[in-house]
């Protein structure tokens, strides 16, 4: 009898290992299955100007950064936006301009090297078309409206090179739109909040060449002007939710329905800095005043100078990394706001100093899809999330 017990406990226990071994199988399956079959764009990427500007070649495997050509096609990319970014102080004798094309030039030596697996689009077509061939396909993000140095031919002649969208303004305003950091921290230095009637021109201009107004970085005023001045479905290419983390570079409630209004989309930053406010509070003690102005820029942080500051900040802050589950936290909240339509990928991988623990780089995409899965989404709205609401917003700007 005893014997009989043990034996059907036995079994019992063996088929209960083996179903959640094949329900592990099925679901992992799936995730794979579903991201690859997904189109996944990311909205903001810092590598231009972190590596590649200094000659560092990223068509193969390389140690250092989060992203190459390698990685990007095991984390089942299909869309990049390349981002062009200056400093406030530029890098050339000849100013702003020349900095972005230099950058430019970097992403068209890559492009050249390896025509087979990335290709340049100009239009929504070749998007489309980059996609079908399984190429990575390579768009450019201007960020910060000082590299068109107030003079709109710089506009035209950018949006020839490729110019998909344009931010704004960077942390820094231009004479024509104020910044979120200057009308948060330093209202005092701009003459005027909001966009100038040259500043609205702009925004018109953009959207006749079909470049995508994107609203990451530009403050809440300039936000509101730009949003009410632009015909079409506008961007924020790489910021997160205020109400999570309470940082002046991530958007309010009223600006999240906004944005839905318009038919436009907010691309989730992963930067840990945007993400979890213990972690940005922290950050803003350890650098003190300077902390006051969380920077997503490496440029910013990562001051050789500074090597040993850098050094004890992240000894530091590294046990207070948030998760990947804390990233798609911010994603939940967009969509119980407002709905699955309005919000997608932008990581800004390769332009921050840390990242949520399970999304340490462009490898890691899939884990999002999976964990959008395991939180029940459907797969028609992971698809939008994925990708899908950067689609239509590409397609009603680009001609
Ligand atoms: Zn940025």
């Amino acid at each position: 009898m005893r014997l009989t017990f043990i034996k059907i406990d036995h079994m019992r226990f063996t088929c209960f290992v083996l179903l959640l071994f094949f329900y592990q199988a099925i679901n992992s399956q799936s995730y794979k299955k579903l991201h690859d079959k997904s189109v996944l764009v990311d909205t903001h990427n810092d590598i231009l100007s972190s590596a590649m500007l200094e000659g560092k070649d990223i068509s193969h495997r390389i140690k250092e950064g989060h992203s190459d050509l390698d990685r990007w096609k095991e984390g089942g990319l299909d869309v990049q936006f390349f981002s062009v970014w200056t400093d406030k102080v530029s890098r050339n004798k000849e100013g702003f301009f020349k900095d972005a094309t230099q950058e430019i030039d970097s992403l068209n030596l890559l492009i050249r090297k390896n025509p087979e697996r990335i290709m340049m689009a100009r239009n929504y077509k070749d998007v489309k078309e980059g996609i079908r061939h399984k190429k990575l396909v390579a768009l450019i993000g201007l960020e910060g409206g000082h590299m068109i140095e107030n003079d709109p031919a710089k506009l035209e002649d950018i949006f020839k090179q490729g110019a998909g969208y344009m931010t704004l303004t960077w942390n820094n305003s231009t004479s024509w739109a104020s910044s979120a950091m200057d009308e948060t921290l330093h209202p005092d230095s701009i003459k005027q909040k909001g966009l100038t009637d040259f500043g609205r021109q702009i925004v018109r201009r953009m959207n006749e060449l079909g470049i995508i107004v994107d609203l990451s970085h530009t403050g809440e005023q300039t936000f509101y002007d730009a949003i009410a001045t632009s015909s079409k479905p506008v961007l924020l290419s790489h910021s997160s939710v205020w109400n999570i983390c309470p940082v002046f570079r991530n958007v309010k409630d009223d600006q999240i329905r906004a944005v839905a209004k318009n038919g436009g989309v907010i691309c989730i930053n992963f930067y840990s800095g945007f993400i979890d406010s213990n972690f940005a509070k922290r950050m803003n003690e350890l650098e003190g005043t300077r902390g006051k102005a969380i920077k997503d820029s490496l440029q910013q942080f990562y001051d050789a100078a500074k090597l040993n500051e850098r050094q004890r900040f992240s000894a530091e802050l590294e046990p207070l990394r948030p998760t990947l589950s804390q990233m798609v936290d911010h994603i939940d909240y967009i969509v119980t706001l407002v709905g699955d339509d309005y919000v997608g990928i932008g990581s800004d991988f390769d332009g921050v100093s840390s990242l949520p623990i399970g999304l340490d780089d462009v490898t890691a995409y899939p884990k999002i899809t999976e964990e959008l899965l395991r939180r029940g989404y459907s797969k028609n709205s992971i698809r939008k999330i994925l990708g899908g609401n950067v689609m239509r917003v590409m397609r009603a700007n680009f001609r």
